[in-house]
């Protein structure tokens, strides 16, 4: 199978998953998750129309950043936990940041956007499942609620919503009640209308084995690696 062809089955599956849950497929957006993937297969799925990449090392992407330049349209998030001393590097190379991962790199990247002409769009990165080796804030955690009551201080950062990885199992049906628990989240912080955040509109959850059970548990983004480019040579790419 060609990446195009992964990409074209991928959006199948997107459509089936959103007529199931009456969604419409147009409010789920993909993302590409290139990590360890070369700059011509990432090519590649942007002639076949994908336009938002996610990347999870700050060094890897400088290395390829350069070949990658001539697309354009391309929009390069970054997904993986990012040190406090990248930060500076993360907002030259990066469009946005989906992991937001502790208060401390929020005033980081707050101070690090500060000569930026538009404010760097932010995910706050949950660790639904409590995991010790998952970055990401704790659900019902004081540095959540920190997190969003200094918002209005960060000034060069818009928090756009929530992300989330679910503990990896088999079966796809395991990460369903971490996605809907994602949800409620999500929707208890759209409704308390909190001031300096704006519109809270990205929930991204569901990666290759689980975006069709994260599409019916709400996601409004979906990371997907493996179904797109194939299975990844390096381990160390954690997911
Ligand atoms: C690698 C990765 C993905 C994609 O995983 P696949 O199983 O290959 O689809 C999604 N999200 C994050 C944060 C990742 O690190």
């Amino acid at each position: 199978m060609t990446i195009a062809e992964n990409v074209a089955g991928v959006r199948q599956r997107i459509q089936a998953a959103a007529s199931r849950a009456q969604r419409d497929p147009k409010k789920i957006e993909l993302m590409a998750v290139s990590k360890t993937v070369p700059a011509e297969s990432i090519r590649e799925a942007y002639e076949a129309g994908i336009r938002l990449f996610g990347e999870n090392r700050v060094q890897e992407f400088t290395g390829k950043a350069p070949a990658l330049r001539e697309f354009t349209e391309a929009r390069w998030h970054m997904i993986g936990h990012l040190q406090t001393n990248k930060a500076g590097s993360a907002i030259e190379l990066f469009n946005a940041i989906d992991s937001l991962d502790s208060l401390r790199l929020a005033q980081k990247l707050n101070a690090a956007a500060m000569h930026s002409e538009r404010k760097l769009p932010v995910l706050i990165e949950i660790n639904i499942g409590g995991e010790q080796a998952k970055s990401g804030v704790a659900l019902d955690s004081e540095e959540l609620k920190q997190l969003l009551s200094i918002a209005p201080e960060l000034k060069n950062l818009e928090i756009r919503g929530l992300m989330a990885l679910p503990p990896y199992s088999e079966d796809p049906e395991q990460s369903r009640p971490f996605f809907r628990r994602m949800r409620e989240k999500f929707h208890e912080i759209s409704n308390q209308r909190l001031p300096a955040i704006g519109m809270l509109d990205v929930l991204s959850i569901g990666m290759s084995h689980d975006f069709e059970i994260a599409i019916e548990e709400g996601a409004t983004r979906i990371r997907v690696g493996t179904a797109i480019f194939g299975e990844r040579k390096s381990a160390r790419s954690k997911a």
